[in-house]
């Protein structure tokens, strides 16, 4: 059986405790208390007052003019302790600390995942204001830029070399005053310089000993060389020995060009330049032309300033430079 004893302290006890629970809020019913305890704690930040001017202003008494003095004051909540409270007593540094790393990651997946890479293919036979028109190019692969770096050039392409090399060996037919076979070729990849590097296989950085996708010129050579030197070109015959070597650093080629399976194309005959950022943001250094511009050593160009200073450079300091020049 169990026995049950009564102690006078406990039930003391347990009273004060109901009677606590009873009115929880009694040390803080009033403003005062409130803030007499918040002070206590140490988490009251007693905004301070701050004169912001003291002028006279003058007033009529007893038909006298009687200047007071009369002191403007703001309320100031000192920020130093509004943020060290915050972050010290209220632990949120750790919070901020794993909010912005996760955001940091976040924000690098968000950018790499919705950059997209797209084919545009285009008939160079149509006339300019046809081919030049958005209703005549047209969207012949979709891919996430990521998708490519993860798993290469041949996945995101053999779909569509095996369909270009379907239009240049079967080819389609057309119904036109009868029918019509029609075959077409790869002629040109036109892309900016990285995206050309990139997925015809050459080094894609440019500051490697090998970067040139049309001579086999090294670094060095390539930052002095003013025409072009033959015996460097690339051609199909030295692509297939590079290949071979299989030494990017060697050779500045990475892998064999998937459109090399096309049986008209060959990437050392795929001339196609990047106007912009070889010449327009490339060579075509701007003059020094101001104060500020000596300054920093240099004037920021758009291509497209750049291309506008340089048609009409010539117009303005050409009769300045003398008709025997060879410049
Ligand atoms: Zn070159």
């Amino acid at each position: 059986m169990l026995e049950v004893k009564y102690d006078i302290n406990h039930t003391k006890d347990i009273l004060l405790m109901f009677d606590q629970l009873s009115n929880p809020f009694s040390s803080i019913s009033s403003e005062h208390l409130r803030f007499k305890t918040f002070d206590e704690i140490g988490i009251l930040i007693r905004p301070r007052l701050v004169d912001i001017e003291c002028r006279l202003n003058y007033r009529m008494k007893a038909g006298r003019v009687i200047f007071e003095p009369k002191v403007f004051q703001m309320s100031f909540v000192p920020l130093r302790y509004v943020l060290k409270t915050m972050l010290q007593d209220c632990n949120l540094f750790e919070v901020i600390i794993e909010f912005m790393n996760r955001l940091e990651s976040n924000s690098n997946k968000c950018v790499s995942n919705n950059k997209l890479g797209a084919i545009y293919t285009s008939l160079p036979c149509l006339p300019p204001e046809y081919s030049s028109s958005l209703e005549n190019i047209f969207l012949a692969c979709l891919f996430k830029s990521v998708n490519r770096q993860e798993f290469g050039n041949r996945a995101i392409f053999s779909e569509l070399v095996s369909e270009l090399n379907f239009l240049e060996v079967t080819g389609i037919d057309i119904l036109y005053d009868g029918e019509i076979k029609f075959f077409f070729s790869l002629v040109l990849i036109l892309v900016d310089n990285l995206g050309l590097h990139s997925i015809l296989g050459f080094s894609e950085s440019f500051m490697a000993n090998f970067s040139c996708r049309f001579c086999k010129s090294n670094k060095s050579d390539c930052n002095h060389q003013l025409v072009q030197i033959d015996e460097n070109l690339r051609n199909e015959v030295n692509y297939t020995t590079a290949i071979a070597i299989n030494n990017l650093s060697l050779t500045g080629i990475k892998e064999l060009c998937i459109f090399y399976e096309i049986q008209s194309f060959h990437v050392t005959k795929n001339y196609a330049v990047d106007i912009m950022h070889d010449i327009l943001e490339g060579v075509c250094k701007p003059p020094l032309i101001s104060n500020d511009s000596l300054k920093h050593g240099s004037i920021k160009m758009s291509a497209s300033e750049t291309l506008c200073f340089i048609k009409y450079l010539t117009l303005i300091v050409g009769e300045l430079v003398p008709l025997n020049s060879e410049f």
